[in-house]
């Protein structure tokens, strides 16, 4: 069946150039005939994967080769979901977008331990412009499944979100035609797999792209995160996630082919981050408070030094500023002493990385940690200060690291055929789309893809 879905998918492109030169159209033909982008990240897909032959994901390969594939893409500084799928919607990194984790990081004033709040709204947290509220502007279509950093964003006509609102169009329409129930909306987290949830974005998307043609679609799906994290990338259990992503991959295909739309799609399909297998964990909110910068009391911690982990990287931050000029060349001096610490950069040193100065944002960490391989941090705050364990997965290592290269795979109505690049930045991806939707991206930091585009 994805043997034959795929023959549909390249016989259709044959005859695209007819399609996108035909003239004397009338503005509700050209509306009709409007270029259309759908997204798809699969969350910590590892470039590397791609060199298996027997990677179990006949429909991405298809894709690949009626497209264009790179060997690796670079994702930005640190490594971390929020900040790269904002990185490959903006064309700006962190040092520009401000998104340094996977929501707002907030410094409690009272001196308790730091929280990353996801639900904040997207003009606060993303400090760029975006794709979709580009596309908004030309009165484009656009739709988000289970994307990140978007929440409360004006410029999203369709969504269902990573944690789905009933009152929302979309989930009331899967309910009202029997692919969900309301309660699984309301309840759509709570003790359910990665799975899924991944087969209901999944259902979501197709809802979407049945019943109201986006020009832009971005669909995340978190499985192959979820499972990496747990079993590591490359494992049996990972290849499994890899084939399930796969599967629903061949869904949204198959959608886009039965709405008769195919002739004018064009497919990224991306990931946001490798993933990299390591048996050690360091803590180095522990260190802090043996040291005295972090004290208990009761079942309470207070510090005004906190670190923030992601996985490869630790971004420790100073809540009193006054304190920084001090305390900065301490605390880096004391954790060069930790094995498994590979680097440490000043607020300003780590500029250089695409990290923003603590000038312009309190997102910014006055030290950037990154872990040696083999090794990652955490938050704990109890515990040994490094524990070894069976093989885990994370991301967040610098992203020059090879585990980190991400996957991009674009192919359809506006991409050549048959083109492999080498390792490509993340940023050029959004410019990339912005060409093809004819959209304005002034800010973006990197050219568009060109040599892949018809
Ligand atoms: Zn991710």
């Amino acid at each position: 069946m994805i043997k034959s879905l795929f023959r549909l998918f390249s016989c259709t492109l044959i005859f695209l150039g007819a399609t996108v030169t035909s003239t004397a159209q009338s503005a509700a033909a050209a509306r009709t005939q409007s270029p259309i982008v759908i997204v798809i990240t699969l969350d910590g897909f590892p470039a590397r994967a791609l060199e298996d032959p027997r990677l179990p994901m006949p429909v991405l390969r298809s894709i690949a080769a009626h497209g264009a594939v790179a060997q690796a893409m670079k994702p930005i500084n640190p490594t971390v979901t929020w900040p790269n799928h904002t990185a490959l919607v903006t064309g700006v990194d962190a040092s520009q977008h401000h998104v340094m984790a996977n929501g707002l990081i907030e410094i409690p004033t009272d001196g308790s331990q730091l929280k990353i709040e996801p639900w904040v709204d997207k003009d606060r947290l993303v400090h760029a412009r975006t794709l979709y509220e580009a596309a908004t502007e030309k009165s484009l279509i656009t739709a988000q499944v289970d994307w990140v950093a978007i929440y409360g964003a004006k410029g999203v006509r369709w969504q269902f979100g990573e944690e789905p609102n009933i009152h929302d169009e979309i989930p009331q329409e899967m309910v009202a035609s029997g692919i969900v129930t309301r309660e699984q909306i309301e309840q759509f987290g709570d003790h359910s797999s990665p799975a899924w949830r991944d087969e209901v974005w999944t259902d979501a998307a197709v809802d979407i792209i049945d019943k109201h043609a986006p020009n832009l679609l971005l669909l995340h799906l978190l499985e192959t995160d979820t499972i990496q994290h747990e079993y590591a990338p490359l494992t049996s259990a990972a290849y499994a996630a890899y084939a399930y992503a796969d599967h629903c991959i061949g869904r949204v295909v198959e959608a886009v082919r039965a709405a008769g739309i195919l002739d004018r799609t064009t497919f990224f399909i991306l990931s946001d981050h490798g993933f990299a297998t390591y048996t050690h964990t360091i803590s180095p909110n522990v260190a802090l408070l043996e040291q005295g910068f972090i004290t208990k009391d009761g079942n309470r911690y207070k510090g005004d030094v906190w670190i923030k982990a992601e996985g490869g990287a630790a971004e420790l931050y100073i809540r009193n500023s006054a304190q920084r000029t001090e305390l900065v060349p301490k605390l880096k001096a004391y954790f060069a002493g930790v094995p498994g610490i590979q680097s440490i950069y000043t607020n300003e040193e780590a500029t250089a990385l695409g990290i923003p100065s603590d000038a312009n944002t309190d997102q910014a960490p006055q030290l950037y940690l990154t872990a040696a391989p083999d090794y990652a941090f955490s938050d704990d705050l109890t515990g040994q200060l490094t524990r070894q364990h069976a093989p885990l997965g994370a991301h967040g290592y610098p992203n020059s690291m090879s585990d980190m290269q991400a996957l991009f795979v674009a192919s359809g109505a506006a991409v050549k055929p048959g083109i492999t690049l080498g390792t490509i930045s993340n940023l050029r991806v959004a410019p990339t789309i912005a060409r093809i939707l004819d959209l304005s991206l002034p800010d973006a930091k990197e050219q568009a893809l060109d040599e892949i585009l018809r």
